[in-house]
């Protein structure tokens, strides 16, 4: 057997969806410094665009930018094409688009009394769109660009997918109902492809962040005026034993493993990247 290590990622091109988003964009980057060829796909194409240059500019490495709606076959064929024209055949596929609403939230942790202000803030009072937006967008935004790319996976005789999944797939998070069942579906999607496509060679794997700190819920987790930790933020870092966030740096070294040939005989897994969220029972 060759020796192991990370050399293999070198040359080889990657699709990226939600490569605009905080966690993708600096995803791109370090994949981008070990050679990978990222082709960096989200709705927002201009800053798809902006992170593909950001990319080129920094690392040296080739990047394209493709304006892409994972809820769309179509627009996923059309930057199929433009990928092969750019860098040829896809090796690997990273599902980093995804996300929640607050129409898939409820406002209250608990249901405390049936009067109809506490009903409209509970799961009752939640429109069923939401909940079908949350898990479209999840679920399907992770299994149309798998059906898409991993066509030339077949082609290549092999190749290596990473799903984003959730730590609330694992342990649902109280108000984000609709997110924690679509993310708890990305993980059980994960293992079922991986074992529809074992025999191809093509690896299906998962991670599942814990709690980091980004833009947008940087204020769910901190006091905007006193910086000191939210009741929210303060009860996840109770629950964490390493006893902080997450920096976004910490999930790309495990996402840079699953596509490596370091983790060729791994394939069905949700890596938890949580600090021991996942571990802890809290007592
Ligand atoms: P983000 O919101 O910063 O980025 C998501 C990106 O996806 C955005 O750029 C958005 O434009 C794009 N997008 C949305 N809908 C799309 C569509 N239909 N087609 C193409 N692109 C679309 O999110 P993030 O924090 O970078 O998270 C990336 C992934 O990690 C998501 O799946 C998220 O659910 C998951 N996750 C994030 C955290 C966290 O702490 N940030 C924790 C656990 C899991």
């Amino acid at each position: 057997m060759k020796p192991l290590n990370f050399d293999d990622l070198k040359g080889k091109v990657c699709v990226l969806t939600g490569g605009g988003g905080a966690i993708g964009a600096s995803l791109a980057e370090f994949l981008a410094r070990r050679g990978v060829r990222m082709a960096i796909l989200d709705l927002n194409g201009a800053r798809a665009e902006e992170v593909a240059k950001q990319v080129k500019r920094e690392t040296g490495t080739p990047a394209v930018g493709i304006k892409t709606n994972v809820l769309e076959k179509e627009s996923l064929e059309q930057a199929a094409e433009a990928i092969h024209k750019e860098f040829g055949k896809v090796d690997f596929l990273i599902n980093a688009a995804g996300g929640n609403s607050p129409k898939g939230t409820t406002e209250a942790e608990f249901l405390e009394s049936v009067s109809e202000q506490d009903l409209e803030k509970s799961i009752y009072g939640l429109d069923i769109e939401g909940f079908r937006w949350v898990f479209d967008l999840n679920l399907s935004g992770t299994l149309l660009p798998t059906l898409v790319f991993t066509r030339d996976m077949l082609d290549l005789g092999s190749g290596a997918v990473v799903n984003f999944s959730s730590m609330s797939a694992l342990r649902p998070l109280t108000r984000v109902g609709a997110y924690s069942a679509a993310k708890a579906a990305v993980t059980n999607l994960t293992e079922w492809l991986a074992v529809h496509l074992a025999k191809k060679n093509i690896r299906i794997n998962a991670v599942a962040p814990g709690f980091f700190v980004g833009e947008q819920n940087r204020f769910l987790l901190f006091d905007e005026k006193t910086g000191e930790l939210s009741p929210r933020g303060n009860k996840i870092i109770m629950n964490t034993p390493m006893g902080r966030f997450g920096d976004y740096g910490e999930i790309h070294g495990t996402v840079a493993f699953l596509l490596s040939g370091m983790a060729s005989f791994i394939t069905g897994v949700t890596v938890p990247i949580d600090g021991g969220f996942n571990a802890y029972s809290g007592v």
